[in-house]
């Protein structure tokens, strides 16, 4: 991750704290790390590898991407991706870095096989070329994408194949300034991976460091609700509720107040927060936000659209627990639910990690309507 403690003894050094290694910028608490870690940690040998391959940041993403892609997303997908091809380079094994294949996104049949460093250097040479050509944001927001979804079927990356490529676009962008979008978006990228693939304390590390790092920079009022959003995500899934919702609350009113309320950044934040208000307990706030925020999704993002999909959802487990008038509300989110998970498997796939959550989510509903009806039945 982010490389905010001593490289010896883990005392976290924020941003600034500590001292540096003056040729390969590897940092420690002080003096006597710095010195155990030549005399002992074998840093003696390897501090020229590590200038070499551009600091110890570099390093450590290198490092780390190698892991993640080799041990992690190559070995998880092996058993799905044997006898493929890759859709890129149309080979099996990758010619120079030997790495298997992968496939994580909702891609079926034999389509989708790739390398990890395939999909990188795709993602990385539209990227650059859209930066060299100056084309507008919209372009350049599209080719960004690459990094976090399939070009075959339009989904984002999960698992291992998600956080293999959050690495690879840290890697690739560690080196510019501190403040540049694209160091910013792989941070982002960087966070949504590791959580993906489970590392939620790692994940709230980066996340953290970003948000500080972008706060003493002076970055925007955009870019800062951008990484709140990340910091809420591991807080949730490290059952830190309390914070999230406090961070959901302000991101949504922020991105809210920023670009309106038809913008689907504004729109993924309410159903965020909607999400955390059921979460605490709290479902009529989350029905009266969804109420109003539901049919400006229909019409701006879309009937099919995933995040359309999710407010009715989240609306439809509010509804659950609106006592006011049980039967009809629980009728309404046994229908909700029933196009909810049929489109969610029609247009996700069943491999899809929340699809099985979705008819979960309705087999759970049709239960407590059952059993309300039974209970009515034997009351009357
Ligand atoms: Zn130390
Ligand atoms: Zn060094
Ligand atoms: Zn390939
Ligand atoms: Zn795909």
């Amino acid at each position: 991750m982010i490389l905010t403690q001593c490289a010896v003894c883990a005392t976290e050094l924020g941003l600034t704290l500590g001292k540096k290694c003056g040729r390969c910028s590897t940092r420690y608490c002080g003096a006597e790390c710095q010195k155990k870690h030549w005399e002992e940690g074998g840093h003696d040998k390897l501090c020229k590898r590590i200038k070499k391959a551009g600091g110890a940041e570099q390093f450590n993403a290198n490092t780390k991407y190698s892991e993640a892609v080799f041990h992690a997303a190559a070995a998880a997908c092996a058993e799905d991706t044997k006898g493929q091809t890759c859709f890129i380079c149309t080979q099996a094994l990758h010619w120079k870095t030997k790495e298997g294949l992968v496939r994580g996104c909702a891609c079926r049949g034999t389509a989708g096989f790739a390398h990890v460093s395939c999909l990188a250097e795709q993602a990385k040479i539209l990227f650059a070329e859209a930066e060299e050509n100056n084309l507008d944001g919209k372009v350049l927001n599209a080719r960004w994408l690459r990094w976090q979804k399939c070009s075959l079927c339009e989904q984002e990356y999960h698992g291992a194949v998600c956080c293999a490529l959050g690495w690879a676009s840290w890697k690739t962008y560690v080196g510019r300034p501190k403040l540049d979008r694209a160091r910013l978006d792989a941070i982002r990228v960087l966070v949504s991976g590791l959580s993906a693939a489970g590392h939620h304390e790692d994940a709230l590390s980066v996340g953290e460091a970003q948000l500080s790092m972008m706060r003493r920079f002076g970055a925007s009022r955009n870019n800062i609700l951008i990484a709140q959003c990340n910091l809420a995500n591991s807080y949730r899934m490290l059952g830190r509720f309390e914070e999230v919702m406090s961070v959901r609350r302000d991101v949504y009113f922020g991105w809210l107040k920023l670009h309106g309320k038809e913008h689907p950044a504004t729109l993924r934040e309410a159903s965020n927060y909607a999400n955390i208000l059921n979460n605490m307990q709290r479902h009529a706030e989350a029905k009266e936000l969804l109420r109003k925020t539901i049919p400006v999704a229909r019409r701006v993002l879309g009937e099919g659209d995933v995040n359309t999909l999710r407010m009715r959802w989240i609306y439809a487990i509010a509804l659950q627990h609106d006592n006011d008038a049980p039967l009809d509300n629980l009728r309404e989110a046994v229908a909700t639910l029933e196009s909810v998970a049929n489109s969610w498997k029609r247009i996700l796939g069943q491999a899809h990690p929340e699809t099985p959550k979705a008819q979960d989510a309705l087999k759970h509903a049709r239960g407590a309507l059952a059993e309300r009806l039974a209970a009515s039945a034997g009351s009357a």
